[in-house]
């Protein structure tokens, strides 16, 4: 096998750590990149070495490829491998590596240009033979052309700025009348968002399927396809749950669709590994678009068929002829992979930042396997992506990946950050999932089920109590009321023995008397505990169990073969917040950039307003007028960073309302 002897990542997280894995398999030393933000990173340790590129925004490190280039010269470094997202698509950072004398683990820059821009791609493909959605495109067509175009494929339509991804850009059109504002949308997002307003019109599928296919291609012109990935279970376009191969897919659709995916590979001369992306209507399958990188899903595939595919784009970028033939290539078993993020589903899937106090995944074995490029310690930043870990599952049947899954879930433990975990449980219970009956519109349309809280087991909130007996109790203050009262002083209450201990968690009325060397709660259960460290190992009601532990901001997180439990304690000074200045500034929820200001100073607005856009972690948030009233003061414009609490403006609320009034007063 030919094969570099060092190699730069020039990306960051689970991707980095995930490529530097192969390249330690292979003896080959790798060289990772950090912002800032990054110096104590997973992946600046386990490379052989780490180059500072800048400070934390990445437009001031990942996305600074003369830096990065200037790295891999510095270390001697053969190749770069992109990795996805940051510069994995991007041409100039190709073309520069090329004329550093720097293999770009990828596709050539010719390659990367016309599969990047969704209106030439589709044209190539009506050349090649490759199915696409009935639709029209071109630089040529105007907005009245695209109006004429949409009118004769029949409503509903899609509206794609052609430089678009990533969900970004993309408008629906149900019906005539809103097409000139869809249009001004996608226009205004893909110029916006990629520099380039160019818009093209397709008919828009109701419940289509996605499913994908891996291709890999040599310098010498083979050529095959690694069968496919469903990826139809997304969220505002940005897939959650991916699969391979796919559910109630016929023999004959995979060779279809994979031959079809070679051929659109190589109607661009493409070297390396890609992704063709296509939506399937029934049998019909359409395509989509090519993406010219690793995909973050990769991993199923890898399962199936057992290959590395970070080895096998280093050993192709290296000059090596493809391994196998079509023929030669067989899959087995069924793999699931879920993307953990770190986010509020209840409030609309905001990112979540924060330090993880605790952090652990599923054990690995050859059933699981987690992707990763944190631990325990590390910080969940604005600056990048939201993604914790990906969880991926293998087994001989897609169900029992689906039951392996249950339980990798079920064994994720993440304090400090709020997280999709219970978001994704829901997913892998859910019958039309589990029947694989799976299409785009799934997550949406039965969103409420998926939001769905856990169930809260009783002997959660008995294993928190006994934890907070044996140890928080102790550390009670002396009652300010009764000094003298038998149990003001909790540590001498096991003498007193007969005082009952109320346990002060805020929705779970909860009091215990010790009895022997038991505590008798209110509601009858009997039970004793011993905590080791951050360990409950507890006896109730003559059944045993042993949970973990973990102490944040007031609360007390479960976890436990009953699953996860959050018990809040009643805070020690009971001040709450004043709503009054809740209600007297708007301050941001999470860090980020200020996209868009709509407020104007003075301006009397409804509540609900819009009045300014903060974008963090690629997903943008209104703030919103939290009630009628008016705008005082702007404290910062487009293109600012703020903090997370940073006050973004002054307003008053209207306060001759009364349901305002009397909360201002309280
Ligand atoms: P991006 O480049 O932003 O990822 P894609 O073109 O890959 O955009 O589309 C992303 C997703 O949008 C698809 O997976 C699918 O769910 C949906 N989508 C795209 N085109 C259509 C269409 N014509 N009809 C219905 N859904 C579509």
């Amino acid at each position: 096998m030919k094969m570099f002897n060092k190699v730069l990542i020039a990306n960051r997280g689970e991707i980095a750590c995930r490529v530097i894995r192969s390249c330690q398999n292979l003896g080959v030393k790798t060289v990772a990149v950090f912002s800032d933000a990054d110096e104590h990173a997973l992946h600046t340790l386990m490379a052989d070495e780490a180059v500072r590129i800048g400070a934390s925004p990445s437009a001031e490190s990942y996305l600074k490829y003369e830096t990065i280039i200037e790295a891999a010269k510095q270390t001697s470094a053969e190749a770069i491998h992109p990795g996805y997202g940051f510069l994995s698509e991007n041409t100039a950072f190709a073309e520069a590596c090329a004329e550093a004398g720097i293999v770009f683990i990828g596709p050539s820059a010719e390659a990367i240009n016309l599969m990047g821009d969704k209106a030439k791609a589709k044209a190539l493909m009506d050349e090649a033979s490759v199915p696409t959605v009935p639709g029209a495109y071109g630089s040529d067509l105007s907005e009245k052309d695209l109006k004429k175009a949409a009118d004769k494929i029949g409503y509903p339509v899609l509206l794609k700025a052609v430089a678009g991804g990533g969900g970004k850009g993309m408008r629906v059109v149900e019906k005539a009348t809103e097409f000139a504002d869809a249009y001004a949308a996608a226009q205004r997002e893909g110029e916006s968002s990629f520099g380039n307003g160019e818009v093209m019109v397709e008919k828009y599928l109701g419940t289509p399927r996605h499913v994908e296919i891996q291709i890999f291609a040599d310098s010498e012109g083979n050529c095959v396809y690694l069968f496919e990935r469903d990826c139809s279970l997304q969220r505002r376009h940005q897939k959650v749950v991916e699969e391979a191969p796919a559910p109630h897919f016929s023999e004959d659709l995979r060779a279809q669709m994979g031959e079809a995916a070679v051929r659109a590979a190589q109607a661009v001369g493409y070297v390396g590994a890609g992704t063709v992306e296509f939506l399937l209507d029934g049998e019909n399958f359409y395509f989509m678009e090519m993406n010219t990188r690793l995909q973050v899903e990769h991993p199923v595939t890898e399962a199936i068929t057992g290959l590395d595919l970070v080895e096998l784009q280093l050993s192709v970028a290296a000059g090596d002829t493809l391994p196998f033939t079509q023929e030669e290539l067989t899959f087995e078993g069924h793999a699931l992979e879920v993307r953990l993020y770190a986010e509020v589903p209840h409030e609309n899937f905001m990112p979540s930042t924060g330090t993880l106090l605790h952090c652990k995944f599923p054990e690995e074995n050859q059933y699981v396997r987690v992707d990763t490029g944190v631990v325990a310690g590390d910080t969940i930043s604005h600056h990048y992506d939201p993604m914790i870990a990906k969880i991926i599952t293998w087994g001989p049947t897609r169900n029992a990946a689906l039951q392996y899954m249950q339980k990798a879930l079920h064994d994720t433990q993440i304090v400090g950050v709020d997280t999709n975990a219970a978001y994704l449980a829901n997913i892998m219970k859910y019958k039309d999932f589990a029947e694989g009956n799976v299409h785009t519109k799934l997550l949406e349309r039965d969103q409420t089920a998926f939001l769905m809280p856990e169930i809260q087991h009783v002997d959660n909130q008995k294993l928190a109590a006994l934890y907070w007996l044996e140890t928080l109790a102790e550390h009670q203050p002396l009652s300010d009321d009764d000094p003298h009262s038998p149990w003001a002083d909790m540590r001498g209450w096991r003498l007193g023995g007969s005082a009952s201990i109320r346990i002060p968690f805020v929705d779970d009325e909860l009091s215990a008397k010790a009895k022997g060397d038991n505590w008798a709660f209110d509601d009858g259960t009997v039970a004793h505990g011993t905590v080791y460290g951050e360990m409950v190992e507890a006896v109730i009601d003559g059944h045993k169990s042993v949970a973990t532990i973990i102490e944040d901001e007031g609360a007390l997180h479960v976890f436990s073969t009953f699953g996860h439990s959050i018990l809040t304690l009643e805070p020690e000074n009971e001040l709450e917040a004043d709503d009054t200045a809740v209600l007297g500034k708007l301050s941001a929820p999470l860090p980020g950039k200020v996209v868009k200001v709509t407020a104007k100073a003075g301006a009397k607005v409804e509540k609900g307003t819009s009045l300014m856009i903060l974008e963090a972690m690629k997903t943008e948030h209104h703030i919103t007028a939290p009630a009628d009233g008016t705008v005082d003061e702007l404290f910062f414009k487009v293109g600012e960073t703020v903090d997370k609490d940073a006050v973004l403006l002054g307003f008053t609320p209207a306060a001759e309302k009364p349901e305002m009034a009397e909360k201002v007063a309280k």
